[in-house]
């Protein structure tokens, strides 16, 4: 038989698409070579999905091209991802600045997706690896550990590298090294960044403190520019994690380093308007952990010292210190503990209103494969349902 579509990889994207499409009368089938489904799903927002956020919007997206993320999150925005998740009962709080998390579990979302997929009679076959992709006049020919499989439609929803113990793959990136189109240079963002021990080596003893810190990256970044997060920073073992520098480690290039506001909200003059007879960590101690305090004023041997015995030169250095510091990271951790993968499909050579290659008909790409990196919080699995969303109808009602 020929298949309406064939859905390569059944995640966020896959799956969302694939119930859609369905839906609208399609007939679909999903390939994974994964044995469970959904498995990032599973292990999103610490088991709870982070599956959207509130206040999902262009700005908080990377792209060699950020207009296009426009038409689809217009289409399919965070709100109509919302009135599904009412549909299903699932309940659902809002954590932190617009993050909407499940109250129960990741797994109500994997279930609605299935679930949604049962509505639309989609046939799901997995584990099940694609080892070749051709194209005829009428259709395309997968060869597959299934056998041959033949579709009008063929979708590319298998994610980004991050995570290869759970299924992650570059097959999205190597179809389009095979069909010609155009990607952009991939790498993990979302991910903790480390150090070389001499840089290092002070902040180790303060492994496991969180703290309310500024930070901005991207000062070289001629793609995706600078940009600053005000939000927790935890220091590590390794290095440095926590929001502020997940957000920070998409911008961040190598050789360059981070800029640290350790005073975060706390304002320099006024936190030592009225010190004179205290010493300097001590009024520190008022803003931040009394040992991250002690660290950053032992840097400059200012500990113990009286506030108004420190020359005006010092008392400069030591803003500097604390309001501009700057760490050059030696890398990331990797794609092992990456949240999402900066780059892919380039969109310019996708048409936003459908996801389809624009050089090759009845080929698409959605969810994170394709160059759209959402920041921490929601938005990349928002950006897989939007695009699914997109692509599912653009197949229903194009013509083939
Ligand atoms: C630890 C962690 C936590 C995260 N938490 C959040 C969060 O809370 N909120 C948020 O918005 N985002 C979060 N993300 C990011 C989010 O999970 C992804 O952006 C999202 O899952 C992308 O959807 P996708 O469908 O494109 O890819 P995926 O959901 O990764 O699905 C890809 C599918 O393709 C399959 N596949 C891969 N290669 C092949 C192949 N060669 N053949 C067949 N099948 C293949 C995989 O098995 C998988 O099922 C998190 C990511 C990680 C790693």
């Amino acid at each position: 038989m020929i298949w309406d579509a064939i859905i390569i990889g059944g995640g966020a994207a896959g799956l969302f698409c694939a119930g859609i499409a369905g839906q609208l009368g399609k007939k679909v089938l999903v390939l994974d070579h994964a044995p469970v489904l959904g498995e990032k799903i599973r292990i999103s927002g610490g088991g709870r999905c982070n599956f959207t956020n509130l206040h999902s919007a262009p700005e908080h997206f990377l792209s060699l091209n950020p207009h296009f993320v426009k038409s689809p999150l217009a289409r399919y925005s965070a709100k109509d991802f919302i009135n599904l998740v009412r549909e299903y009962r699932i309940p659902f709080h809002e954590k932190h600045r617009g993050q909407l998390f499940c109250d129960n579990s990741a797994k109500d979302i994997i279930q609605m997706l299935l679930t949604e997929c049962q509505k639309g009679d989609v046939t799901v076959h997995h584990p099940v690896s694609v080892t070749h992709i051709s194209q005829t006049q009428s259709h395309w020919s997968l060869e597959t550990t299934d056998g041959i499989k033949k579709a009008t439609h063929l979708i590319i929803a298998t994610g980004g590298l991050p995570v290869p113990a759970i299924g992650a793959s570059d097959f999205g990136l190597q179809i389009a090294k095979q069909f010609e189109i155009p990607t952009t240079s991939v790498r993990p963002a979302l991910v903790p960044l480390s150090f070389t021990s001499n840089e290092f080596s002070a902040f180790t003893s303060l492994a496991g403190i969180s703290i309310e810190a500024s930070v901005q990256a991207g000062q070289r970044n001629q793609s995706y520019g600078t940009y600053r997060f005000d939000e927790d920073l935890l220091i590590t073992h390794k290095g440095l994690s926590g929001p502020a520098i997940l957000q920070a480690s998409s911008y961040w290039q190598e050789g360059e380093a981070i800029h640290i506001n350790w005073l975060g909200k706390a304002d320099f003059d006024a936190l030592f308007s009225e010190a004179d007879k205290k010493n300097v960590d001590t009024i520190l101690a008022e803003a931040l952990p009394q040992r991250v305090a002690q660290l950053l004023t032992e840097q400059l041997k200012l500990t113990k010292r009286n506030w108004a015995e420190v020359s005006k030169k010092d008392r400069e250095v030591l803003r500097t210190h604390l309001t501009k510091a700057q760490m050059k990271p030696a890398g990331t951790l990797g794609w092992k503990k990456a949240e999402v993968m900066l780059g892919g499909i380039d969109t310019k050579a996708l048409d936003g209103k459908t996801m389809m290659a624009k050089n090759l008909k009845n080929l698409y790409f959605i969810g994170e494969c394709v160059d759209i990196t959402g920041h921490l919080g929601g938005h990349n699995f928002q950006w897989a349902w939007s695009s699914a969303f997109v692509c599912a109808n653009a197949i229903a009602h194009l013509k083939s």
